[in-house]
């Protein structure tokens, strides 16, 4: 059941099913959606940039199956599915025990978390337009 303190309920999963979560939010400003630019990101997306929903660590739980993780020279470390291979969220070594970055595709209903910001601008491709209405910053993503 919900919680009066919990009201919004997000559900996500990876692309076969097996892993599936909820985000359980007070409001959905309490998600941070970012693109993020830097080369990390990119390399794991397999896109120009990352897309991510921030969310306090007990804001989110797996529903369904158990996520394989990896962290790479960076210190990120990624969740995913062994099956499908979708990455369902990230952190990095001080973000591990506070937030997850949730990739924000994997979410049933992405549109409901509006992006706020771009980090490492510095690195956005040329042809990529910076968005509206969002704050940017040339690095950082904690
Ligand atoms: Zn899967
Ligand atoms: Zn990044």
């Amino acid at each position: 059941m919900l919680s009066t303190t919990m009201a919004i309920q997000l559900q996500g999963r990876c692309v076969c099913n097996k892993l599936q979560y909820s985000l359980s939010l007070t409001s959905l400003d309490d998600a941070r959606t970012t693109l993020c630019h830097c080369h990390s990101c990119r390399r794991a997306f397999g896109a120009n940039f990352g897309l991510t929903a921030k969310v306090l660590i007990q804001m989110f739980c797996y529903d369904s199956g158990t996520a394989k993780k990896h962290t790479q020279e960076n210190g990120v470390t990624r969740e995913f599915c062994d099956t499908c291979g979708a990455f369902i969220c990230e952190y990095g070594k001080d973000a591990a025990d506070k937030f997850r970055y949730v990739m924000w595709g994997t979410l049933d209903e992405p549109e409901k978390l509006a992006p706020k910001g771009e980090f490492f601008c510095k690195h956005r491709t040329e042809w990529m337009p910076e968005l509206h209405g969002v704050f940017h910053k040339q690095e950082l993503k904690e």
